[in-house]
Protein backbone atom coordinates (compact mmCIF):
# COMPACT_ATOMS: atom_id res chain seq x y z
CA UNK A 1 0.00 0.00 0.00
CA UNK A 2 1.51 3.46 -0.59
CA UNK A 3 1.05 5.89 1.84
CA UNK A 4 -1.91 7.73 -0.01
CA UNK A 5 -3.72 5.54 0.02
CA UNK A 6 -3.35 4.35 4.16
CA UNK A 7 -4.63 8.44 4.46
CA UNK A 8 -7.52 7.56 2.19
CA UNK A 9 -8.53 4.25 4.40
CA UNK A 10 -8.08 6.89 7.11
CA UNK A 11 -9.97 9.11 6.06
CA UNK A 12 -12.80 6.58 4.76
CA UNK A 13 -12.82 4.94 8.47
CA UNK A 14 -12.94 7.93 10.31
CA UNK A 15 -15.86 9.60 7.78
CA UNK A 16 -17.97 5.91 8.71
CA UNK A 17 -17.30 6.60 12.45
CA UNK A 18 -18.62 10.17 12.34
CA UNK A 19 -21.54 9.11 10.70
CA UNK A 20 -22.17 6.09 13.10
CA UNK A 21 -21.77 8.49 15.35
CA UNK A 22 -24.25 11.08 13.82
CA UNK A 23 -27.01 8.73 13.08
CA UNK A 24 -26.74 7.02 17.24
CA UNK A 25 -27.21 10.40 18.06
CA UNK A 26 -29.90 11.44 16.01
CA UNK A 27 -31.53 7.71 17.24
CA UNK A 28 -31.04 9.09 21.05
CA UNK A 29 -28.18 6.75 21.67
CA UNK A 30 -24.29 6.93 21.78
CA UNK A 31 -21.86 6.46 19.44
CA UNK A 32 -19.99 4.29 21.61
CA UNK A 33 -22.51 1.88 21.79
CA UNK A 34 -22.77 0.68 18.50
CA UNK A 35 -20.26 -1.59 17.25
CA UNK A 36 -18.47 -1.35 13.64
CA UNK A 37 -17.49 -4.51 11.96
CA UNK A 38 -14.93 -3.81 8.99
CA UNK A 39 -16.43 -6.38 6.67
CA UNK A 40 -12.90 -6.98 5.14
CA UNK A 41 -13.18 -9.82 2.67
CA UNK A 42 -11.29 -9.19 -0.63
CA UNK A 43 -8.83 -7.20 1.07
CA UNK A 44 -5.33 -8.73 1.88
CA UNK A 45 -3.34 -9.01 5.36
CA UNK A 46 -1.83 -5.47 4.74
CA UNK A 47 -4.82 -3.87 4.60
CA UNK A 48 -6.58 -5.53 6.82
CA UNK A 49 -3.23 -3.90 9.22
CA UNK A 50 -4.12 -0.74 8.09
CA UNK A 51 -7.17 -0.54 9.05
CA UNK A 52 -6.59 -1.79 12.58
CA UNK A 53 -3.89 1.14 12.50
CA UNK A 54 -6.49 3.43 11.54
CA UNK A 55 -9.17 2.39 14.54
CA UNK A 56 -10.67 -0.45 13.28
CA UNK A 57 -11.78 -2.82 16.45
CA UNK A 58 -13.52 -5.75 14.89
CA UNK A 59 -13.19 -7.39 11.67
CA UNK A 60 -15.34 -9.83 9.80
CA UNK A 61 -15.17 -12.41 7.34
CA UNK A 62 -16.99 -14.12 5.42
CA UNK A 63 -15.25 -17.13 3.84
CA UNK A 64 -13.47 -19.85 5.76
CA UNK A 65 -10.75 -20.01 3.32
CA UNK A 66 -10.04 -16.69 2.84
CA UNK A 67 -10.06 -15.96 6.94
CA UNK A 68 -7.72 -19.26 7.31
CA UNK A 69 -4.94 -17.43 4.82
CA UNK A 70 -5.59 -14.27 6.52
CA UNK A 71 -5.05 -15.38 9.99
CA UNK A 72 -1.86 -16.96 9.38
CA UNK A 73 -0.32 -13.93 8.03
CA UNK A 74 -1.64 -12.24 11.40
CA UNK A 75 -3.95 -9.91 9.49
CA UNK A 76 -6.03 -9.06 12.45
CA UNK A 77 -3.55 -8.54 14.98
CA UNK A 78 -4.95 -5.81 17.46
CA UNK A 79 -8.53 -7.07 16.53
CA UNK A 80 -11.53 -8.98 17.09
CA UNK A 81 -12.38 -11.08 14.62
CA UNK A 82 -15.86 -12.40 13.72
CA UNK A 83 -17.73 -14.66 11.25
CA UNK A 84 -20.43 -13.29 9.21
CA UNK A 85 -20.94 -15.43 6.30
CA UNK A 86 -22.65 -18.38 4.52
CA UNK A 87 -21.09 -21.45 7.12
CA UNK A 88 -21.18 -25.02 6.37
CA UNK A 89 -21.32 -27.72 9.27
CA UNK A 90 -18.03 -29.14 7.67
CA UNK A 91 -16.10 -25.65 8.37
CA UNK A 92 -17.25 -24.91 11.59
CA UNK A 93 -13.86 -26.63 13.15
CA UNK A 94 -11.77 -23.92 11.46
CA UNK A 95 -13.62 -21.30 13.43
CA UNK A 96 -13.65 -22.10 16.78
CA UNK A 97 -10.50 -20.72 18.82
CA UNK A 98 -10.17 -18.33 16.35
CA UNK A 99 -13.71 -15.80 16.11
CA UNK A 100 -15.08 -14.45 18.89
CA UNK A 101 -18.29 -14.20 17.50
CA UNK A 102 -20.15 -16.19 14.75
CA UNK A 103 -22.70 -13.75 13.28
CA UNK A 104 -24.15 -16.02 10.81
CA UNK A 105 -26.04 -18.86 12.56
CA UNK A 106 -29.15 -20.01 10.47
CA UNK A 107 -30.07 -22.83 11.12
CA UNK A 108 -30.38 -25.07 14.35
CA UNK A 109 -28.49 -27.60 12.44
CA UNK A 110 -25.70 -25.56 12.13
CA UNK A 111 -25.81 -24.03 15.78
CA UNK A 112 -25.99 -27.55 16.58
CA UNK A 113 -22.63 -28.14 14.71
CA UNK A 114 -21.39 -24.80 16.42
CA UNK A 115 -21.89 -26.81 19.60
CA UNK A 116 -20.73 -29.55 19.55
CA UNK A 117 -17.65 -28.44 17.45
CA UNK A 118 -16.85 -25.60 21.08
CA UNK A 119 -17.70 -28.55 23.26
CA UNK A 120 -14.61 -30.55 22.05
CA UNK A 121 -12.62 -27.68 22.73
CA UNK A 122 -13.94 -26.79 25.66
CA UNK A 123 -15.36 -23.50 24.99
CA UNK A 124 -18.20 -21.34 25.18
CA UNK A 125 -18.71 -20.11 21.36
CA UNK A 126 -20.46 -16.64 21.26
CA UNK A 127 -23.28 -16.52 18.16
CA UNK A 128 -26.39 -14.54 16.38
CA UNK A 129 -29.33 -16.16 15.16
CA UNK A 130 -29.55 -14.92 11.51
CA UNK A 131 -32.94 -13.88 10.39
CA UNK A 132 -34.45 -14.40 6.70
CA UNK A 133 -36.06 -11.28 7.53
CA UNK A 134 -37.20 -10.73 3.70
CA UNK A 135 -38.49 -14.43 3.76
CA UNK A 136 -36.17 -14.87 0.35
CA UNK A 137 -36.03 -18.49 -0.62
CA UNK A 138 -32.54 -18.28 -1.86
CA UNK A 139 -30.79 -16.91 1.37
CA UNK A 140 -30.04 -18.32 4.39
CA UNK A 141 -31.06 -17.77 8.01
CA UNK A 142 -34.28 -18.49 9.97
CA UNK A 143 -37.90 -17.53 8.87
CA UNK A 144 -39.02 -14.77 11.90
CA UNK A 145 -41.85 -17.16 12.59
CA UNK A 146 -39.03 -20.07 13.35
CA UNK A 147 -36.65 -18.25 16.05
CA UNK A 148 -38.52 -18.85 18.64
CA UNK A 149 -38.32 -22.92 18.67
CA UNK A 150 -34.63 -22.12 17.13
CA UNK A 151 -34.29 -20.43 20.56
CA UNK A 152 -35.72 -22.98 22.67
CA UNK A 153 -33.22 -25.93 21.48
CA UNK A 154 -30.36 -24.14 21.10
CA UNK A 155 -30.46 -22.23 24.51
CA UNK A 156 -30.30 -25.62 25.67
CA UNK A 157 -26.33 -26.16 24.55
CA UNK A 158 -23.85 -25.19 26.90
CA UNK A 159 -21.42 -24.40 24.85
CA UNK A 160 -23.55 -22.13 22.23
CA UNK A 161 -23.66 -18.50 23.93
CA UNK A 162 -26.35 -16.68 21.73
CA UNK A 163 -25.87 -12.96 22.11
CA UNK A 164 -28.46 -11.91 19.98
CA UNK A 165 -29.42 -11.55 16.66
CA UNK A 166 -28.35 -10.61 12.75
CA UNK A 167 -30.03 -10.20 9.55
CA UNK A 168 -29.10 -9.64 5.79
CA UNK A 169 -32.35 -8.07 3.86
CA UNK A 170 -32.92 -7.81 0.52
CA UNK A 171 -30.72 -5.63 -1.85
CA UNK A 172 -33.32 -2.27 -1.92
CA UNK A 173 -33.39 0.52 -4.16
CA UNK A 174 -31.97 4.05 -2.86
CA UNK A 175 -35.10 4.91 -1.69
CA UNK A 176 -36.61 2.50 0.40
CA UNK A 177 -33.78 1.43 1.91
CA UNK A 178 -34.33 -1.40 3.44
CA UNK A 179 -36.40 0.88 6.14
CA UNK A 180 -39.54 -1.69 6.41
CA UNK A 181 -37.51 -4.79 6.79
CA UNK A 182 -35.50 -2.99 9.31
CA UNK A 183 -38.37 -1.46 11.53
CA UNK A 184 -39.57 -5.50 11.33
CA UNK A 185 -36.46 -6.99 12.42
CA UNK A 186 -36.18 -4.51 15.39
CA UNK A 187 -39.91 -5.82 16.33
CA UNK A 188 -38.42 -9.51 16.29
CA UNK A 189 -35.59 -8.43 18.68
CA UNK A 190 -37.64 -6.17 21.14
CA UNK A 191 -40.01 -9.30 21.22
CA UNK A 192 -37.06 -11.24 22.21
CA UNK A 193 -35.58 -9.12 24.88
CA UNK A 194 -38.16 -9.84 27.43
CA UNK A 195 -38.10 -13.60 27.33
CA UNK A 196 -36.01 -15.24 29.43
CA UNK A 197 -33.56 -18.79 28.63
CA UNK A 198 -30.54 -19.91 29.65
CA UNK A 199 -27.10 -19.37 27.55
CA UNK A 200 -29.46 -16.68 25.79
CA UNK A 201 -28.49 -12.79 26.04
CA UNK A 202 -30.36 -10.66 23.32
CA UNK A 203 -27.20 -8.23 23.42
CA UNK A 204 -26.94 -7.70 19.95
CA UNK A 205 -28.88 -6.59 16.93
CA UNK A 206 -26.83 -6.66 13.69
CA UNK A 207 -28.03 -5.19 10.69
CA UNK A 208 -26.80 -1.99 8.49
CA UNK A 209 -23.88 -2.19 5.86
CA UNK A 210 -22.43 0.45 3.16
CA UNK A 211 -25.55 1.33 1.89
CA UNK A 212 -28.18 1.39 4.66
CA UNK A 213 -26.14 1.29 7.91
CA UNK A 214 -27.92 4.84 9.20
CA UNK A 215 -31.38 3.15 8.21
CA UNK A 216 -30.57 0.57 10.18
CA UNK A 217 -29.20 2.58 13.56
CA UNK A 218 -32.34 4.54 13.72
CA UNK A 219 -33.95 1.32 14.16
CA UNK A 220 -31.94 -0.37 16.90
CA UNK A 221 -29.42 -1.99 15.52
CA UNK A 222 -26.30 -1.76 17.85
CA UNK A 223 -23.61 -3.37 15.06
CA UNK A 224 -23.10 -2.34 11.74
CA UNK A 225 -21.29 -4.38 9.22
CA UNK A 226 -19.65 -2.11 6.52
CA UNK A 227 -17.51 -2.99 3.72
CA UNK A 228 -17.28 -0.67 0.75
CA UNK A 229 -17.26 2.49 2.76
CA UNK A 230 -14.34 1.75 4.98
CA UNK A 231 -12.09 -0.26 1.88
CA UNK A 232 -13.52 1.14 -1.32
CA UNK A 233 -15.12 -0.86 -4.22
CA UNK A 234 -13.95 -4.51 -3.93
CA UNK A 235 -12.79 -5.73 -7.25
CA UNK A 236 -15.62 -7.40 -8.74
CA UNK A 237 -17.43 -4.34 -7.67
CA UNK A 238 -16.23 -2.04 -10.60
CA UNK A 239 -17.85 -2.22 -13.61
CA UNK A 240 -15.31 -2.08 -16.15
CA UNK A 241 -15.98 0.50 -18.93
C1 LIG B 1 -19.61 -7.85 2.53
C2 LIG B 1 -20.55 -7.93 3.65
C3 LIG B 1 -20.99 -6.78 4.31
C4 LIG B 1 -20.56 -5.38 3.93
O1 LIG B 1 -21.05 -5.02 2.69
P1 LIG B 1 -20.81 -3.54 2.09
O2 LIG B 1 -22.02 -3.27 1.29
O3 LIG B 1 -19.57 -3.60 1.29
O4 LIG B 1 -20.68 -2.61 3.24
C5 LIG B 1 -21.86 -6.96 5.38
N1 LIG B 1 -22.28 -8.16 5.77
C6 LIG B 1 -21.89 -9.29 5.15
C7 LIG B 1 -22.41 -10.59 5.64
C8 LIG B 1 -21.02 -9.20 4.07
O5 LIG B 1 -20.63 -10.33 3.46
Amino acid sequence: MTEQEKIELRDRIQSVQERIARAAEQAGRKPEDIILVAASKMNNAERVQAAISAGIRVCGENRVQELLEKYEQNAYQGADLQFIGTLQTNKVKYLIGKVSLIQSVGSVHLGEAIAKEAAKHGVCQDILLEVNIGREAAKSGLPPEELDEAIARLSEKKSLHIRGLMAIPPIADEFTKNLGYFNEMQQVFVDNLTKKYDNVDMDYLSMGMTNDFETAIACGANMVRIGTAIFGARPYQIVSP
